[in-house]
């Protein structure tokens, strides 16, 4: 159902959190499927935000923002990709690309804590890809290392 991807193995951090380096051929597949799923947004197609996600199983999965005319309730197309990964039984995030709201880097902040994987934010700049782990963008991050839940 899923594309699959083969993984390299992971680098431990000293804080005991892996963190996996992506190569930019598997970096440029998760940006273009992450363009690919703007024909799912809701309710208008090509309208809104999409992402790609990669799994620790080494699953790609998308998500394509759900438009609330309230606008506050509106899914995020970041959390949408993290509740249809979680409802396959993934919830170890390897990557996902990017830039995102803070609402949804609090998301992925919280899935890391939990999986112990720092997840790599994909952004492309002027033609340029990057690759910046959620701790780095997460500088003073609320819960710090251990969920309350
Ligand atoms: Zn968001």
């Amino acid at each position: 159902m899923f594309q699959q991807i083969k993984l390299t193995e992971p680098k431990q951090k000293d804080d005991g959190f892996l963190v996996y380096e992506l190569d930019e051929e598997t970096c440029k597949l998760l940006l273009n499927e992450g363009d690919k799923a703007l024909q799912f947004t809701f309710p208008e197609n090509n309208s809104g935000f999409a992402v790609a996600l990669l799994t620790d199983k080494g699953t790609v999965i998308t998500g394509a923002s759900y438009k609330s005319d309230t606008h506050n309730t509106t899914m995020h197309s970041e959390a949408v990709a993290l509740a249809r990964a979680a409802q396959h039984g993934e919830t170890r995030i390897v990557a996902m690309t990017g830039p995102n709201c803070h609402n949804c880097k609090q998301l992925v902040w919280e899935s890391s804590i939990r999986s112990k994987i720092d997840t790599v934010i994909i952004i492309e700049e002027e033609g340029k890809i990057k690759q910046v782990p959620i701790s780095e963008l997460m500088p003073y991050p609320w819960p710090d290392k251990e969920l309350t839940h």
